[in-house]
């Protein structure tokens, strides 16, 4: 045996012995929240398509007919032959919804992230994070090559703390957060962390990734990224911000500049979806309904969005559990360290406008029974 393959090997039988390997099932998912698993029928409530757009008659023959008259792929960078005038239309149309100035569409949500902080930061300058920031946040904090220091989760006293410590010190801030939290689902307090922010000039970038068409209250930021691939049910990020700033990340985001852009059937699918959206309040109000009536049947802290948690524990507890609800119909993934901190594993419960109530109901039954709760 090659020293490669003793190495996965010995890294593999780490992972295992933490329950912490993970091994990819083959889903199969259709409308109504359905996912098919090995020949078996679930309900999911793992998936992030919030709206249930991803199947929506509209949105699918949207993408169709881009598919047929634009092609597969899109070609190039954009910034070479890879800029289809849709994703123009999709870009103006983000940034009216988002009422800024403008808009960037990337490859993907991480990709955004990726390339966003290292544009604006860099040696000297100081990156603040929410310690529960999504991974392709840390990622990018961690490329810009700036200091990065985690403030307390949706503390924004810390933060100010750290702030009034370290902020003298660099020439630039860039401030991150979460609107509402993946793993979690609780929602950044904007109003407190865009005070802070203001008040010791700190450049402050929201991912609304699990905000867009579900929690839209609340102040903005001057720099809101996002997903396509969630709420909107497609694929590819964004960021909306102001003219200047799209201008510069244009040129100098490098996970936009050195990739290939969007496939144009992608970019019309979420156009066509967040015209959806913007025309269906009732959709949108429906997966925080969903989740309240879920957490009061279970006597949880009150849903704040889409996402409620469902902590256990130990990875391998979680793993059970999750497998007990899949014996009784129902697709509940289980999310174990690095994703969450040690000791936090948990179901992640996500509400979509396309689950029925008895489905919701029947959920919260089985939780409570397999919980001993
Ligand atoms: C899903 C997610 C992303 C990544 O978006 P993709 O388009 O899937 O790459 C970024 N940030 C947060 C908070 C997310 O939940």
């Amino acid at each position: 045996m090659d020293s490669l393959d003793a190495f996965a090997r010995d890294k593999l039988a780490a992972l295992e012995a933490g329950a912490l390997r993970r091994r990819l099932t083959a889903t199969e998912r259709g409308p109504e929240a359905a996912a098919e698993r090995g020949g078996r029928r679930l309900v999911s409530f793992s998936c992030n398509d919030y709206l249930g757009l991803s199947h929506h008659p509209r949105v699918i023959a949207a993408g169709q007919a881009a598919l047929a008259g634009f092609g597969a792929g899109s070609g190039g960078s954009r910034l070479v032959t890879g800029n289809h005038p849709i994703l123009d239309a999709l870009e103006a149309r983000l940034a009216r919804h988002k009422g800024a100035e403008a808009a960037l569409v990337f490859g993907s949500g991480y990709l955004a992230n990726l390339g966003i902080t290292p544009a604006l930061a860099g040696r000297g300058d100081l990156v603040l994070l929410d310690e529960l920031s999504h991974a392709c946040m840390w990622a990018g904090a961690r490329l810009s090559g700036a200091r990065v220091l985690a403030f307390r989760h949706n503390d924004a006293g810390h933060l100010a703390a750290l702030l009034a410590e370290h902020r003298a010190a660099h020439r630039h801030a860039v401030l991150m957060t979460e609107r509402v939290f993946s793993m979690d689902g609780d929602r950044a307090p904007m109003a407190d962390i865009l005070g802070v922010a203001a008040a010791y000039d700190a450049w402050t970038l929201v991912d609304d990734a699990h905000g867009l068409g579900i929690v839209e209250d609340g102040p903005r930021a001057p720099l809101e990224m996002g997903t396509l691939s969630k709420a909107l049910g497609s694929y590819g990020g964004y960021l909306c911000a102001s003219r200047a700033l799209v201008d510069l990340l244009t040129s100098r985001a490098r996970s936009f500049v050195y990739t290939t852009g969007l496939p144009p059937a992608s970019a019309a699918s979420a156009l066509e979806a967040l015209t959806i959206l913007e025309a269906e309040p009732e959709r949108c109000a429906r997966p925080l309904t969903l989740a309240r009536r879920f957490t009061a049947r279970l006597g949880l802290p009150e849903a704040e969005s889409a996402v409620v948690p469902v902590l256990v524990g130990e990875a391998e507890a979680a793993l059970t559990l999750s497998a007990a609800l899949e014996a009784a119909g129902f697709l509940v993934v289980a999310i174990r360290p690095p994703t969450v901190p040690a000791g936090t594993a948990r179901l992640r419960v996500a509400f979509s406008a396309a689950h029925r109530e008895d489905q919701v109901d029947a959920l919260a039954e089985a939780v409570a029974r397999l919980t001993g709760g």
